[in-house]
Parts: structure tokens; C-alpha cells; sequence
């Protein structure tokens, strides 16, 4: 199997690809997943008989309020349904989908090119482990080796099917302060980084000083910081003067919630003692979504912005009453307009700051 020459180029799961075929780009989605770590029980009676059931109308009013206490609701699984409601997105003019999914999440590479060659969308798809208890029985926490493991998904391809991911990431992190786990996820990731010239993806801890750690971490450790992109800005960063302190260390801050509206759920899985428990369940709708882009913006770093969903369960999808993919498209991009940003902004954060992300240097 030869070696791709990745430089200049970007990398979908059929293959290199020119960075200008890529168009409008979704940087952070998951066509399919499995979230089962984390299904959170809930401790109320009704909630522990939804938990188990299938979704539907019957339970979609708790469900959709309670995303992570349904087993049914994490788990995105059925490829039709991933190619009919990614149709929705190609069909609103996108053209490229970054998958997230990885090593812990359930990653599929034959199903995602299966995928794209139904939608014809290039999807991109993402390397590595998600949290610690994703690491495969036998591996030690050394970071040569997960960097070893990143560099062949990226250079030979997932688990012998020759299809190869085209980022490193999303590295799960979890909390603030960085455990010992994390610090050594976010080296080999480093060190992949050099060897492959990919783009780093982070999920960040929830506590407002996470992002802030990670970044200075893997700077310290070699990585470029212009390539590593901060996601879940949105449930992370409330106020601008952190976002704007964010921004100085010249990572990408990626808005990627969108369609999200209104709380974060108060599951036990997702909240850790370290974050500011006042802030929770804070979540900004669309339009504030907005107002944060327009005001960083006007401090001058469109360039260093991305949106997307992060759809990542089913109450987000079209047939179970959700936003679907195409939703920035249809519905965000008008709000973007009428608050002032202009078509070539747009095309900054949408297009080419993907673009530049994806392209192996
Ligand atoms: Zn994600």
C-alpha cells in the first residue's frame, strides 16, 4: 500500500482530494456514532422506563430535554438514515462533512465511504482515541504509541480497509485541571501533528479554564497552535473578553452547537466538579450564537471562527423532529446576514478557514 503524499492536499475517506473541491464544509458532525458512554440513567422512575425504550412521539417531549438519558437517542447507526438526512445538507448546497467519530465513538470507515458515495459529499474522517476508556485492551498510555496508532489511520488507512482519516481528533478532554491520561493524549497528538501536517481537534473540558490549558499544553509540546481547533466554544466560553483571550493564542474557536437552544443537560456523566456549577446549563440560542461571531469579528478574527452541529443523537436529525444537517444553511446564514456579516465573511468561516484546516501542510 503506498504512502499518500498528503501535503497540499486534503484527505476524505475516498481519498486525496483537491482543498478547492472542498466548498462549504460542516467542520464537526458525526454522520454516525455510537454515544453509549455517555447514557446516563436517570435516577426518577419515569426517566429509568424511558431510558431503555425506543425513541418516538411517545417520549420525545423527555427525551428531547434529556438527550443523553436515552440509550436509543446517543446511538446513530442506521446508514440509510445517515444518507437521507445528509441529502438534506448536499441538497442546501454543502459539500463537506467532517466526521468526528472516532476510536471510542464507534468509527466506520467502509459505512461513511459507503456514505459519501450515496450523498456524494466528501466526507472527512477524524483519528485517534476519544477518552481513556476508548483505548484498546493491551494498549498502554504511551503517547509514541496512540501516536503511532493516529499516524496509521492517517498515512495507511483504519483497521486494514485502506481508508484513511483526514485529522487528528476529537481528542476528548474532560475535565480542568488535565489529568495524567489527558496530558499524554494531547502529546501523541502533538507529535502526530508533525509527522502527518494535520489539523488537531479538541473537545474541551466544561470548565472555562480548560481550553486556556489545553492550548498553552500543546504549545509547550510542539504543536502548532494555528491547526488546533477549540470545539464546543458555545458551552464553554460565556463571556467575550475570554473569547477574545482565547482567540490571541491564535487557535480556531469553533461555535458548533448550532441549533442547540437554551440549556445544557444536568446529566451526572457530563458535569464535572471543576467547572462552575451557577453556569451549567447555560447555552446561547443561534442568535447570540451570532452576536459572539459578529463581535469577534469586529476585533478582527474572522479567520480563526468555524460553526457547525456537532449532531451527534437522534432528536437532532429531521425525522425525529430535530434541525437536521442542512440547518446553518437554511436557517443560520440568513440570521448572519441580517446582522451584518457579509457574504465574504461567511465564505471565511464556512469555506475557507475549513478549507485551510484540511489541508496537510
Ligand atoms: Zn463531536
Amino acid at each position: 500500500m503506498s504512502i499518500p503524499h498528503l501535503q497540499g492536499k486534503a484527505q476524505t475517506v475516498l481519498g486525496l482530494v483537491s482543498p478547492d473541491d472542498l466548498g462549504i464544509t460542516l467542520p464537526h458532525e458525526h454522520c454516525l456514532i455510537d454515544m453509549s458512554i455517555w447514557f446516563d440513567v436517570p435516577r426518577t422512575v419515569t426517566g429509568k422506563q424511558i431510558a431503555r425504550e425506543p425513541l418516538s412521539l411517545d417520549n420525545l417531549w423527555y427525551v428531547r430535554y434529556h438527550p443523553y438519558s436515552n440509550l436509543d437517542n446517543v446511538q446513530l447507526l442506521d446508514e440509510k438514515v445517515a444518507i437521507e438526512e445528509l441529502m438534506r445538507y448536499r441538497l442546501s448546497g454543502g459539500r463537506t462533512v467532517v466526521d468526528m467519530t472516532n476510536v471510542g465513538l464507534g468509527r466506520d470507515p467502509l459505512a461513511l465511504a459507503r456514505i459519501s458515495r450515496a450523498t456524494g459529499l466528501h466526507i472527512v474522517m477524524g483519528a485517534g482515541y476519544y477518552v481513556e476508556d476508548s483505548l484498546p485492551p493491551g494498549l498502554t498510555m504511551n503517547e509514541d504509541d496512540i501516536a503511532r496508532d493516529i499516524v496509521r489511520d492517517i498515512m495507511e488507512g483504519v483497521d486494514g480497509t485502506g481508508i484513511r482519516a483526514g485529522l487528528i481528533g476529537e481528542i476528548g478532554i474532560m475535565g480542568w485541571p488535565l489529568t495524567e491520561s489527558e496530558r499524554t493524549f494531547l502529546r501523541a497528538g502533538a507529535i502526530a501533528q508533525k509527522e502527518t501536517g494535520g489539523f488537531i481537534n479538541i473537545h474541551t473540558g466544561r470548565s472555562p479554564n480548560s481550553p486556556f490549558e489545553v492550548v498553552e499544553f500543546l504549545d509547550r509540546a510542539g504543536a502548532d497552535v494555528t491547526r488546533v481547533v477549540m470545539s464546543h466554544i458555545d458551552r464553554t466560553l460565556f463571556f467575550h473578553e475570554d473569547r477574545v483571550r482565547l482567540a490571541r493564542t491564535g487557535c480556531m474557536l469553533e461555535y458548533d452547537l448550532f441549533a442547540w437552544e437554551g440549556w445544557m443537560p444536568e446529566s451526572v456523566r457530563m458535569v464535572y466538579s471543576e467547572d462552575d456549577p451557577t453556569r451549567r446549563a447555560d447555552l446561547p440560542n443561534d442568535a447570540a450564537r451570532v452576536d459572539h461571531l459578529v463581535a469577534l469579528i469586529n476585533d478582527g478574527f474572522v479567520n480563526q471562527l468555524l460553526v457547525s452541529h456537532d449532531h451527534n443523537s437522534k432528536t437532532r436529525l429531521c425525522r425525529y423532529g430535530g434541525p437536521g444537517y442542512a440547518h446553518l444553511l437554511d436557517n443560520v446564514v440568513p440570521i448572519m446576514r441580517r446582522k451584518g456579516m457579509s457574504l465574504e465573511q461567511i465564505d471565511t468561516i464556512m469555506v475557507q478557514s475549513p478549507k485551510r484546516l484540511l489541508t496537510f501542510v
